[in-house]
């Protein structure tokens, strides 16, 4: 007795459920094995894989591929039920098929079989397959439909599963043929736990279930990526990359802040107050257009600040944040190094200029060796009026443009004050002595720039000494702002 017949007798031959044979033991068209139909089925044989039945829809789907002429191959089971008892299927050399009353019979072969069994077959989240393995729509790669998500597999990023939300924006965008390209990942848990996301060849989506899923890519993606991705004060995105409403560029917002990105400007990250100075003014549309720098401490540490394409937003606890249209373009030349920091002095100027819309730029600095020059000769330190010395010392402009102001760092004045802002014409710049005060830099440059002592030690311009300041950081009054920046000595940016 043949193999065949043994299966047959097996399921009990003519008085089983397979029926009564319609064709006599026939050679398959392969020329390798062979089989015998029956009533309901049919068994088929090969050297390899001995002698298993087929029926019902498994069949058909099987028959409807070539039998065992197709990637399938002979058999390699009978049919079976799935472990949780809902299904059927056959295993054969090439793949399988699995069949459910509510889902039909589909094959799955090759490594999207090979994903979906990894996941743990029907029993994983995927369920039973919807389709058979397809051709993807740009005929580079292949896909098999399951009930809860989908495995997608190319030569070249190999089989992964995408599901639930995330699957759901990739079609949206239009699958594999939108700028995601295919999948590079299964859908994984983001390292906080609280977030699920796929990478794809074009980008990555990201979804939490209080911002839902959104996709980041390119120059957005990479500077998320550089501060942490979920992980950094930005948080997930709470949107798709979006074209920001002028045409010029594109943003994500995220739970924690913005990235916005032009070509001109690449992409920079903008949060807190100063992004909501920013969306008050009317974001990219505002005079200041687009960030061209992250947020940034300034030199001390005092308050951070974000550049724009025309301006600044300067922020620090005690000012809040204000904008920046103007500049002043500072540079520095020490002789001897003041007791208070330079930085920390340009930062003090910087946060109370900040205030009048007015930034501080350091352009370039220089030690000068002048030691003649170290304890200088002010005379009465009149505007206007300029000593010997003076002259000497404001004559050394190296690198300095027209228009930018120039402050000495000296060991002393004679006769002693914080500083000097008397100056020779058309060189503008005052001196700073040794022991100046955090004040000093921005009061001198204050008269540089037509300033006028008061007698008011809550303001910049106190006539009583910026060590008698009470109220740091001190004031500028309206008149004062319109006065400095109508100086030609300041900018617009
Ligand atoms: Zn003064």
């Amino acid at each position: 007795m043949g193999a065949i017949d043994v299966k047959y007798a097996e399921l009990g031959g003519a008085g089983g459920w397979l029926g009564a044979p319609t064709t006599p033991e026939t050679t398959a068209p392969d020329g390798v094995g062979a089989f015998r139909h029956f009533a309901n089925g049919s068994i088929y044989w090969s050297p390899a894989t001995g002698a298993h039945e087929v029926h019902g829809l498994i069949r058909s789907k099987w028959s409807s591929l070539g039998w065992e002429r197709s990637f399938l191959g002979y058999p390699l089971t009978d049919e079976l039920a799935t472990p949780d008892g809902r299904g059927r299927y056959n295993h054969f050399q090439g793949g399988s098929i699995y069949w459910t009353s509510e889902t039909g019979a589909y094959e799955v072969h090759g490594a999207i079989r090979g994903k979906w069994a990894e996941l743990g077959w029907e029993r994983s989240f995927l369920g039973y397959p919807l389709t058979d393995e397809l051709v993807t729509p740009d005929g580079r790669g292949r896909y098999n439909h399951f009930q809860g998500g989908s495995i997608y597999w190319t030569p070249q990023t190999g089989a992964y599963e995408v599901h639930g939300a995330i699957r759901g924006k990739w079609a949206e965008l239009g699958w594999e043929r939108s700028f995601l390209g295919y999948p590079l990942t299964d859908e994984l848990v983001t390292p906080d736990g609280r977030g699920r996301y796929n990478h794809f060849q074009g980008g990555s989506i990201y979804w939490t279930p209080e911002t839902g899923a959104h996709e980041v890519h390119g120059a957005i993606r990479g500077k998320w990526a550089d501060l942490g991705w979920e992980r950094s004060f930005l948080g997930y995105p709470l949107t798709d990359e979006l074209v920001t409403p002028d045409g010029r560029g594109r943003y994500n917002h995220f739970q924690g802040g913005s990235i916005y990105w032009t070509p001109q400007t690449g992409a920079h990250v903008i949060y807190g107050a100063i992004r909501e100075k920013w969306a008050s003014m009317g974001w990219e549309r505002s005079r200041l257009g687009y960030p061209t720098t992250d947020e940034l401490p300034s030199r001390a540490g005092i308050g951070r600040f974000n550049n724009f394409e025309h301006g600044s937003i300067y922020w620090s606890p005690a000012t809040g944040a204000n904008p920046c249209f103007e500049a002043v373009r500072l540079h520095v030349k020490i002789l001897t190094t003041p007791t208070i920091a330079i930085n920390q002095m340009l930062d003090s100027m910087e946060q109370v200029y900040s205030t009048a819309g007015i930034r501080v730029d350091l352009i370039s600095t220089e030690t000068l060796n002048l030691p003649a020059l170290n304890d200088i000769d002010v005379g009465t330190c009149v505007m206007g009026v300029s000593t010997a010395e003076q002259i000497q010392l404001f004559a050394n402009r190296n690198s300095v443009g027209a228009n930018e102001v120039v402050v000495y760092f000296v060991r002393s004045t004679v006769p002693p004050f914080n500083g000097c802002a008397a100056h020779p014409a058309g060189r503008p710049g005052a001196v700073v002595a040794q022991g100046a005060s955090q004040w000093t830099l921005g009061h001198e440059v204050g008269h540089v720039l037509g300033l006028r002592h008061v007698d008011d030690n809550n303001r910049l311009m106190t006539g009583n000494g910026t060590g008698n300041i009470t109220n740091p950081p001190p004031d500028f009054v309206g008149t004062e702002v319109s006065t400095m920046t109508g100086s030609v000595l300041t900018r617009a940016l």
